[in-house]
């Protein structure tokens, strides 16, 4: 399939599309697809419809194994790890080309794979070729060092990549977590093998077709589609694997942790969950555009966001006008076909998560929360829940601490500065937070002390490659995006040569 133009098209474009497309199911080893040693496969379904999109090759030990070696060989045979960086550096902007070019193709999969709406892919699309372009444009652009040494001696700091990065992802963004991942360990020189989530694994098996066409040797890039449990584990116990990069949930990233130990110390940059709070105090200028954002920021990808704003702080002597605010913002984004390119929210990516979401939800109401919208599915065989909102949440409410990946929004109220501070730290989490206020001397003093890696000042989610993207506390020790993931996936090596007088 070809360049397609995206803006002008209509629910019905998308639907031919669809019909139209060719889905590759096969793993991408060395430079072929192939089918997993075992033969097993896996149903990948689409949660708007409940149909059935392909059965899918599931990658165990054997087919961990096979790719590590030839990432492994990859690597030490240097035609990726040692050609110069202005080499790689073309190779990768021909790869951002044929994602361009197939754009259309790549957010539609992911679409019909995890149901988050066209729109919202398409968006990924940008993201994830933006991500390639940075870090394929700052790769000849990294320099080594010379220490500041005495006269006798010439102190090199070179930078080497690392070898074989075992990407796993999750579903949510599917190809912009992809990116974010394999661009600066790509850029840097490693041979990578991806494993995308079982529940979105189509897209990156498209990726990896055009990842060959742009000219990326076998073995430098390989795709394993399957379980956690079976190939994502193998991957990280590997002996042959150097680094683990990780987005996905604390409970895996805390195993991973335990694999790297159990195993050869590999690397692991973690990438995690969150319960994010958004802190709105009583000066703010426009309530209603603030609420509208507020709902954006839980609403956006039906809630399956890590740093979905979950936690809605609100000034007490405003609360209840905001909470009216934030329900009249909800009514308009009301979850509908992802094919249609008007629907704000699209389903939840399958059946566990979508029960998980509704299991919270009633447990909020049991634990005597306040249900303002939302709270029920639809009928149907397409997994769709609208936007929830609870008021009155305190810190022990499951609601009001566990992360839910779903969308669902908790209020709670606060009287003063302190207080809101307080409770926005009170978390196992570290991802982002938001401060909206007018007053220059609170947004300072208030954004300092957020306990997060993110801290959004009258906006959500506001970013783009320049800035690094990760968490603190359980949300993580890594970052991506920016020159700062380009460096993590390199290690420092020093010379030192002795100059005779
Ligand atoms: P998950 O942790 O269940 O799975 C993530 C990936 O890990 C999948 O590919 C899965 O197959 C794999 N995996 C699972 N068990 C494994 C094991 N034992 N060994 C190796 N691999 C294993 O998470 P998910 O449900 O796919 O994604 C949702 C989570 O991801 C949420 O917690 C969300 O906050 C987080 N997330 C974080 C970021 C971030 O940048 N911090 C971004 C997106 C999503």
């Amino acid at each position: 399939m070809t360049e397609t133009k995206t803006d002008a098209m209509t629910r019905a474009d998308w639907q031919r599309l669809a019909g139209e497309l060719t889905i590759e199911t096969r793993a991408f080893i060395d430079d072929a697809f192939v089918d997993a040693e075992s033969g097993e496969t896996f149903a990948s379904i689409n949660p708007a419809t409940g149909d059935t999109l392909a059965e899918v090759a599931s990658c165990d030990v054997a087919d961990a194994d096979k790719a590590v070696a030839r990432a492994r060989r990859a690597f030490d045979e240097g035609a990726w790890s040692r050609r110069p960086p202005g080499a790689r550096k073309a190779v990768l902007l021909r790869l951002a080309e044929l994602m361009e070019a197939h754009k259309a193709e790549l957010a539609l999969l992911d679409t019909l794979d995890m149901g988050k709406p066209i729109g919202s892919s398409l968006g990924d699309m940008s993201g994830a070729i933006g991500c390639l372009r940075h870090h394929a444009e700052s790769i000849d652009k990294l320099y080594g060092e010379v220490a500041p040494t005495g006269d006798d001696a010439l102190g090199l700091v070179l930078r080497e990549p690392l070898g074989v990065v075992a990407s796993i992802v999750p579903w949510n963004f599917p190809l912009m977590m992809t990116a974010w991942k394999i661009a600066p360990a790509l850029a840097a020189g490693n041979s990578v093998i991806l494993k995308p989530s079982e529940k979105s694994p189509l897209s990156a098996l498209r990726l990896a077709a055009l990842a060959r066409e742009a000219g990326l040797p076998g073995g430098v890039f390989q795709v394993l589609p399957g379980f956690g449990h079976t190939v994502g584990k193998a991957l990280a116990l590997s002996m042959g694997v150097d680094c683990l990069a990780f987005t996905g949930s604390t409970a895996v990233g805390k195993q991973l942790m335990q694999y790297a130990g159990q195993s050869n110390l590999k690397r692991v940059y973690l990438e995690c969950g969150g319960k994010s709070p958004n802190l709105v105090f009583a000066d703010c200028k426009d309530l209603d555009a603030v609420a509208r954002h507020a709902a954006e920021a839980i609403f956006h990808n039906q809630g399956e966001v890590c740093i979905a704003a979950s936690r809605l702080l609100v000034e007490n002597r405003i609360r209840e006008t905001f909470v009216d605010k934030l329900l009249a913002a909800a009514e308009h984004m009301q979850p509908g076909d992802p094919l249609d390119p008007a629907s704000f929210m699209g389903a939840m990516v399958d059946r566990t998560q979508y029960q998980r979401v509704l299991d919270y939800i009633r447990r909020g109401v049991e634990e005597g929360a306040t249900l303002r919208s939302g709270g029920s599915a639809t009928e149907g065989p397409g997994l769709f829940i609208p936007p929830t909102i609870f008021d009155g949440v305190s810190p022990s409410m499951a609601i009001g601490r566990e992360e839910i990946f779903g969308p669902v929004l908790s209020v709670f109220g606060f009287d003063t500065e302190e207080e809101a501070i307080a409770l926005a730290n009170d978390s196992d989490y570290g991802l982002a937070a938001g401060v909206w206020s007018q007053d220059i001397d609170r947004i300072m003093r208030v954004s300092r002390r957020l306990q997060s890696g993110q801290v959004y000042v009258n906006n959500w989610a506001g970013m783009d490659q320049t800035v690094p993207f990760g968490g603190v506390k359980q949300s993580g020790n890594g970052r991506d995006k920016s020159h700062h993931s380009l460096e993590e996936y390199s290690d420092l090596k020093t010379v030192w040569i002795s100059l005779t007088p």
